[in-house]
């Protein structure tokens, strides 16, 4: 069984490391290379992204592939053996329903223990050793997605191995938030906001998470912890959104519950 698992940590830890070079080279290549303005995407970022930060950002992602693939491979192993809550016949604990809600908990979950893992890693006291590689780029490029020191990716990479094992979640649930969590993590480090304006201050949008929402958190550290959900930031006063979101960056914000 150990055996297994350290194989299956080198595989995953591949396999993170390239879907994380994928997704983020992608995005670079579109936004930045490209031209964001073609897809209509607004630039958020005054600066356009230096290689000597992409570098800094690429080598910090790639050592949190290994973190993050440790506890993933245990779970993996653990249900290839029979074991965890995953299960793959999706009309159990009633179907269709169920897959809602059970990616819901898994979604509020997830954000809480961000929010509050992440304002813990603001402490002075634990900054500069657990977060300040992620907070490297006052103005990130897609590559800082993943670029988190060893002892962030630590505190964070094991919540959802471990929700798998008692909280009841079919496979393709499982991959569903393995590919938004990329995709939301990719996109609100940008750089660029890629959804319209109607929507990220629209009846959905404005609970949710943004590129906008974001970056602004890489330049006022005290403002934007939570991850997909604007609940946290409102309820603990640290909720803060640009004035006019086509020019942040500026000094031009305010707080906006
Ligand atoms: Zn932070
Ligand atoms: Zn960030």
């Amino acid at each position: 069984m150990i055996a297994e698992i350290v194989i299956t940590t080198a595989a995953l830890t591949l396999i993170i490391a390239a879907r994380y070079l994928v997704f983020s080279g992608l995005a670079y290549w579109l936004l930045w290379r490209r031209g964001g303005e073609k897809l209509r995407a607004k630039r958020l970022n005054r600066d356009r992204p230096m290689k000597r930060v992409i570098m800094q950002e690429i080598r910090l992602s790639l050592l949190s592939s290994a973190f993050y693939a440790a506890p993933a491979a245990v779970a993996l192993v653990y249900w290839l053996h029979g074991g965890t809550a995953i299960y793959d016949d999706w009309t159990l604990y009633g179907g269709a329903p169920y897959l809602l809600l059970s990616t819901f908990i898994y979604l509020i979950v997830q954000d809480t223990h961000y929010y509050w893992m992440h304002r813990l890693m603001h402490h002075p006291k634990l900054f500069s050793w657990t977060h300040a590689g992620h907070h490297r780029s006052r103005q990130p490029t897609p590559f800082a997605s993943f670029a988190f020191d060893p002892a962030e990716a630590a505190l964070v990479a094991w919540l959802l191995p471990a929700m798998a094992c008692f909280i009841p979640v079919h496979i393709g649930v499982v991959i569903a938030l393995l590919t938004l969590m990329t995709v939301t993590a990719v996109l609100n480090h940008s750089g660029w906001e890629v959804l319209p304006e109607r929507f990220v201050s629209g009846p959905i949008g404005r609970h949710l998470i943004s590129a906008t929402h974001h970056n602004l958190h890489h330049q006022r550290y005290g403002k934007n912890f939570g991850l997909y959900f604007r609940f946290w930031d409102r309820l603990m006063g640290t909720d803060m959104m640009p004035e006019t979101p086509a020019a942040p960056g500026t000094a031009s914000v305010s707080v906006t519950r």
